[in-house]
């Protein structure tokens, strides 16, 4: 079952498009910081990236906890920064995030962009509209400040900015003329939970992606490998060694968790991601799929009172790893290293 979306985690990535000789950079960061911090006094499980312009636009290769180290990355006297166009930022974090959404569960995503009154206007909004469209799903909220712009002065980038933000999840454009006084304010308003409240009822039901996305999600997930030789080595599900007919096949990625194909097909009953046959390894959250007329056949043909029984046995047997824990672990390990886009290049 889906936790109702108004407490659903949120990673969100900070891009700081904007530029030193008309932003002062001590009041963003301060003003990041608050958000950071009260974003963490909300849910402790949120993680942040930020996307930073020094050459070419960089990122840290993975979301952190760490506030004081993201902090650390901002320069508070920057002699320049080479900002790129909103569409251009857009199209990176959604490429970043889907990276993340292969490996992590349960999440929001948020994508909030700093931009000022040098920002280039919107000329390529069609680069980000089908990426949009099919990462609603995961789901992705933009967010547009506009620092030193007065609403009403730009009428056709802000229908542009609209609509890039309509193709998301949804989100706010917010015009800050006078940053001074209300920098601060906007990003702890921003730091509040994202929701459509039209969803919040939605999520008792089972998620369903559209058929027209499904090979997308498809494409990004990974098939469960055949142990070979498997030993004495149980089913996580049901218990039982390998059968004749049933063989073991782990999750190729961690290659931790093993079942039956069967016993897969009824796992995938609770872990699918909203496309029936795209689901969730228990243990490390790596998206997986099984052949989509190999489920329709394991579940065509028992009947529905001897699924539930099965659905729930692997309910109930199979042991799921607390999600944020192994996320905190791994960022405890090493800070994530800033990465250089080409993006920039390329545009
Ligand atoms: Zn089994
Ligand atoms: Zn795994």
């Amino acid at each position: 079952m889906v936790r109702p979306n108004t407490e659903r985690s949120e990673d969100t990535i900070l891009a700081l498009d904007c530029d030193p000789k008309n932003v002062q950079w001590k009041l963003v960061k301060k003003g990041i910081k608050k958000f950071f911090e009260k974003k963490h006094a909300i849910d402790e499980s949120d993680r942040f990236n930020l996307v930073l312009f020094r050459g070419n636009p960089s990122y840290l290769e993975d979301f952190t906890f760490k506030v004081e180290y993201l902090l650390s990355l901002i320069d508070e006297d920057p002699k320049s920064i080479n900002a790129i166009p909103i569409e251009n930022v857009i199209f990176m974090s959604l490429t970043f995030l889907i990276e993340v959404f292969k490996k992590v569960g349960q999440k929001f995503f948020r994508i909030i962009i700093l931009t000022d009154q040098d920002t280039k206007p919107i000329s390529k909004e069609f680069m980000v509209q089908d990426l949009l469209d099919i990462t609603k799903e995961m789901p992705v909220y933009i967010d547009i400040v506009r620092l030193n712009v007065k609403q009403g002065d730009e009428d056709e980038n802000e229908m542009k900015i609209r609509q890039i933000i309509k193709w998301s999840k949804g989100g706010d454009l917010v015009y800050i003329p006078k940053p001074k006084k209300l920098f601060e304010t906007v990003m702890e308003e921003l730091a509040d939970k994202k929701f459509n409240e039209a969803d919040i009822w939605e999520e008792e039901k089972e998620i369903k992606i559209p058929d027209k996305h499904a090979p997308f999600y498809e494409n990004i997930s990974e098939d469960p490998k055949i142990v070979d030789s498997p030993g004495d080595t149980k089913c996580m599900a049901c218990f039982k060694k390998v059968e004749d007919s049933n063989k073991l096949f782990k999750c190729s990625i961690c290659g931790n968790a093993v079942m039956h194909e069967r016993c897969w097909a009824f796992w995938s009953k609770t872990a699918n991601i909203g496309v029936r046959h795209v689901y969730r390894c228990p243990i490390c959250f790596s998206l997986l799929k099984l052949p989509r007329e190999f489920i329709e056949e394991v579940l065509g043909k028992v009947v529905e009172e001897e699924l539930k029984e099965a659905v729930e046995a692997t309910q109930a047997n199979v042991q799921v790893v607390d999600q944020l824990e192994l996320l905190k672990e791994k960022d405890s390990k090493a800070a994530p290293k800033l990465i250089e886009s080409l993006l920039d290049s390329l545009g």
